[in-house]
């Protein structure tokens, strides 16, 4: 193994079916984010260069990944941002010389890193977190997203033909219906085919959002049919 493969897993997911649609995959959450969503579930892999709480190295996750051929068809890198990390190409390519499919789970922090690992991706789910204005998107990642970022890799996923799907988490505390029809109208003028939303579930430190207020969002009958027109696949996800 190449000794300058630098990248972080914070965690390992062993056995999904449902990160990377059609396939059985094992899931690398990789260390480290530079938002700050309020909705986050994977707070303890947001600190760049923190030591992780598991044992998982890259070498380790190999072996796995060898022995489980005749099991899993598929490997999403996911995180944490996995575009943080420089030795991401290296570490998919590593992988995809196994025989694995590779996802990439992402918000799209960084375009030019997504630019150099999107030959080598045969899926991507990307992460819409607000409606695609500079505020609102410092505002929902903690005043750290630059927008404009994000709107060059959506871009370049476009272009790129690899297939993909955009999602949202419908945090009450953060969006609202006009948000959602915001987006959607966003990204179905960009051509992106396939959007889900899926429903906010409280954080542990969120102790005022109720079921009813998250279910709320998802389940107006209006908007619902509003993005089933509007996009190809359309899913509410609870
Ligand atoms: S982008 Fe993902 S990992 Fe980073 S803070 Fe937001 S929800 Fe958490």
């Amino acid at each position: 193994m190449d000794e300058n493969l630098t990248i972080t897993i914070g965690d390992v997911e062993q056995f999904s079916i449902v990160d990377f649609p059609n396939k059985i995959a094992a899931v690398a959450f990789l260390q480290g984010c530079p938002w700050r969503c309020p909705f986050c579930y994977n707070t303890s892999l947001q600190k760049i260069g923190a030591q992780p709480e598991s044992d998982w190295t890259f070498e380790k996750f190999i072996a796995f990944l060898k022995k489980r051929r005749n099991v899993l068809d598929g490997v999403v890198f996911s995180g944490g941002e996995p575009l943080v990390h420089d030795g991401l190409y290296q570490a998919i390519s590593v992988v995809k010389g196994l025989g694995y499919a590779v996802g990439l789970h992402t918000g799209g922090y960084r375009p030019e890193a997504l630019s150099k690992v999107l030959p080598l991706l045969d899926w991507v789910g990307f992460d819409i977190k607000a409606p695609l204005e500079k505020e609102r998107y410092k505002q929902i990642t903690g005043g750290m997203a630059d927008v404009q970022k994000v709107k060059e890799s959506l871009a370049l996923l476009i272009q790129s033909g690899v297939d993909f799907e955009c999602r949202t988490t419908c945090d009450p505390r953060m969006l609202s219906k006009e948000d959602i029809y915001l987006i959607a109208e966003t990204l179905q003028k960009a051509g992106v085919k396939k959007y889900f939303i899926q429903k906010y579930r409280p954080v542990p430190t969120d102790k005022s959002t109720t079921d009813s207020m998250c279910a709320d969002l998802v389940e107006d009958e209006k908007l619902r049919a509003y993005l089933k027109k509007s996009f190809e696949v359309f899913e509410v996800r609870k």
